[in-house]
């Protein structure tokens, strides 16, 4: 009866063994890639890009002086 008892225990050794020689250590962590897509950043000025449209940089800047509200 003894000898029953070690051979299972001998038999669930070597299944575990043969269960980390066919797959080692890759139980219980996701390691493929980042977590998260990495920041898209301006080329130009460096600034985060939120959504599809350009940068700020890209667009012609408003300018006050030009304005013709201001001159009227
Ligand atoms: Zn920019």
């Amino acid at each position: 009866m003894i000898r029953a008892v070690f051979l299972f225990l001998l038999l669930m050794a070597l299944i575990g063994l043969a269960g980390k020689w066919t797959r080692p250590r890759k139980v219980g962590r996701k390691s493929a890639g980042p977590p998260i897509a990495t920041a898209r950043k301006c080329p130009k000025c460096g600034t985060y890009l939120i959504g599809g449209g350009p940068c700020t940089c890209s667009l012609p800047a408003e300018d006050p002086a030009k304005d013709p509200k201001a001159n009227g």
